[in-house]
């Protein structure tokens, strides 16, 4: 039976144009229709399927170990194997959960007289740490061990260090996942790491989450633990990991190999680090000094803060870089390219029509309210500061955004790039702007996809929450269009999709936390600047935005302004960035942690 399943998902994955619904399938024993259901993501016949099931077995517990589970090792080995893809496992796994979630009345009034639990591969307690709400990756990942029969103790977002440690230990967790998005969660996870050292901790850790990565893992958590530290960031990945961290017969050798390459990347970062910076001074010495040509300057048609509160969803959708929607759910490849991808298209396509339909919902029922706030105000730049005005005589100061200089020997000709280099500078008699923006796709995301999931329907919340991302970053290119008319530069624009995409457009838009401008902290003069509360976008005390669909930034009008990676900086760069900032040094270089190119504690 397990051959002739492959053979399906495989028809299934390569079967290109939509068929026709076949439903031979309904005619098989109710154990391949229960396997078939859960291989094919159908969750249409479920409950029918389960409770005939029931009736057959002699407990509700063995449909769960017996077809049920049959079903998902299935699932969980061809994505395993690279044969299925994430979005399939997730749906797996919602036909999955409605079968358990039907049973589990029948189970609860025969538990006193059986005493039996499920049994699981192992209990792991994930959770998206402190100051961050990004989840969306620790979801997915609870999914897929879910499917592969780990049972999951989600404690959600923003779960302090204690909290976690002390899930792991009360309910007897065999190991710990951790996520996060922000760059202050780095640093955050190696809190956690020390905090499982201290309290002498046995259990294997998982590092994942987009700022995570093989590097930071190596070099900053695993020596604070001693125990298996392991970084990933895909969920197939995750389940080989856990499972090898796991079994005991395994354990040994993936521990040893982990810990092998963790040395080979600690090396390799030791050398990296050895290379010299410039002096702060040598560095502003070879600025970017602008020519001050009127033309590159432009006055926008008002000052001040304006909430954006006329943008509905219907009008954002033109503005999604769907590229990012499949990257979400693990397929790699450029929208619409993707959706003929020789491997992953047909998976593409569904996926696609699923979120295009989701995205109609969204808009016929008014799911989403976006909110976003933006402005321009009189700047100059002073040194290496972005310093904002009320008045265009430069006269009542409102507040300075300091910035970061790259301290890295450049080639002949590059310049290190600083973003106060794009603005005019003080007493150059050139009138300058600089803009600001925050938005927000919406505040309901969170609570629609917490109904969904008490639904049993996780893919539909990991959809909801995609699609919200994209939104937010829809409207922030769209309001950044919207700022370039306002600027006058951009009122004769009229770019595609895919050319807003490309960036034709004059002009950036950095983001805190982001290469240019790597200090989140930063944000919270932004927020003030733009009463951003005001249209219901708040800070964590990490710096990261809630709600998680949010985007914040300024704009740069110069047409020479460019993103770039200030990269490593040195001591006397933070040295001379926490006077600037009023703030002391080991203060500042948290936020900069993973960008300093010295060691602190030396
Ligand atoms: N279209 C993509 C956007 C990718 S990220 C999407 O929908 O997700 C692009 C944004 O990240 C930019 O608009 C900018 O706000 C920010 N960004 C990118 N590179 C940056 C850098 N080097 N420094 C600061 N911000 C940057």
């Amino acid at each position: 039976a397990t051959e002739r399943m492959v053979a399906f998902a495989e028809t299934v994955k390569g079967g290109g144009k939509k068929k026709e619904i076949d439903l031979s399938w309904r005619e098989a024993s109710v154990e391949e229709r229960l396997r078939h259901a859960l291989i094919n993501g159908i969750a249409d016949f479920i409950e029918e399927d389960t409770e005939e099931a029931r009736l057959a077995y002699p407990r509700p517990l063995h449909v769960i170990e017996g077809p049920l589970m049959d079903g998902m090792k299935i699932v969980g080995d061809l994505f395993g194997a690279g044969k299925m893809f994430l979005p399939q496992v997730v749906k797996s796994a919602r036909a999955m959960k409605r079968a358990v979630a039907y049973l589990t009345p029948y189970m609860e009034t025969e538990k006193d007289a059986a005493g039996a639990e499920r049994t699981s591969q192992g209990k792991i307690v994930t959770a998206t740490v402190k100051g961050d709400v990004h989840d969306i990756g620790k979801n997915i990942v609870g999914v897929v061990l879910g499917c592969n029969n780990y049972e999951v103790v989600d404690l959600g977002v923003m779960v302090p260090c204690e909290n976690i440690l002390d899930t792991a230990v009360e309910q007897g967790c065999d190991l710990i996942g951790l996520s996060g998005l922000i760059t202050p969660s780095l640093d955050e996870m190696v809190h956690v790491a020390r905090e499982m050292e201290r309290r002498g901790l046995e259990l294997p850790l998982l590092i994942g989450g987009a700022t995570t990565s093989v590097q930071h893992t190596a070099v900053k958590i695993a020596p604070c633990y001693h125990e298996s530290t392991v970084h990933v960031n895909d969920a197939s990945r995750a389940v080989g990991a856990v499972a090898a961290m796991l079994d005991p017969s395994k354990k040994r050798e993936f521990d040893a190999e982990n810990r092998q390459k963790q040395e080979q990347l600690r090396f390799v970062y030791g050398q990296k680090k050895e290379r010299t910076l410039l002096a702060l001074a040598e560095a502003r010495e070879n600025r970017l000094t602008l020519e001050p040509r009127a033309e590159d300057f432009a006055v926008p048609g008002f000052t001040g803060r304006r909430v954006v509160h006329d943008v509905g969803v219907e009008a954002l959708q033109h503005y999604i870089d769907w590229t990012f929607f499949f990257r979400t759910w693990e397929l790699r490849g450029k929208y619409p390219k993707i959706l003929e991808h020789p491997d992953c298209g047909a998976e593409a396509r569904d996926l696609f029509a699923h979120g295009q339909a989701m995205l109609q919902r969204i808009i016929d029922e008014g799911w989403l309210t976006p909110r976003g706030v933006y402005g321009f105000w009189p700047a100059a730049s002073d040194g290496d500061d972005i310093v904002l005005y009320a008045d265009e005589a430069h006269e009542e100061e409102i507040l300075r955004f300091e910035m970061l200089r790259q301290q890295g020997v450049q080639p002949d000709d590059v310049p290190n790039r600083c973003l106060a280099d794009y603005v005019a500078p003080l007493g150059s008699g050139q009138p300058d702007y600089l803009g600001a923006f925050a938005v927000t796709s919406g505040a309901e995301t969170d609570a629609l996809a917490r109904n969904f999931e008490r639904d049993h329907d996780d893919y539909s919340a990991i959809m909801l929450k995609a699609l919200a991302d994209r939104l937010a970053e829809a409207f922030a290119e769209y309001l950044h269009a919207r700022a370039r008319r306002d600027w006058g530069y951009g009122s004769d624009e009229n770019f595609s999709n895919e050319e807003l995409i490309a960036e034709k457009y004059r002009g950036i838009r950095p983001a805190f936390g982001y290469p240019a401008c790597p200090d989140h902290s930063q944000k919270r003069k932004l927020f003030a600047l733009l009463d951003a509360p005001g249209v219901g976008i708040e800070l964590t005390e990490h710096c990261a935005m809630r709600p998680g669909a949010s985007v914040s930034g300024i704009y740069l009008a110069h047409p020479r302004a460019r993103y770039f990676t200030v990269g490593r900086i040195d001591r006397d760069q933070a040295e001379d960035y926490a006077r600037r900032r009023g703030m002391a040094l080991d203060q500042v270089e948290r936020w900069l942690s993973p960008h300093l190119g010295y060691d602190p504690d030396a």
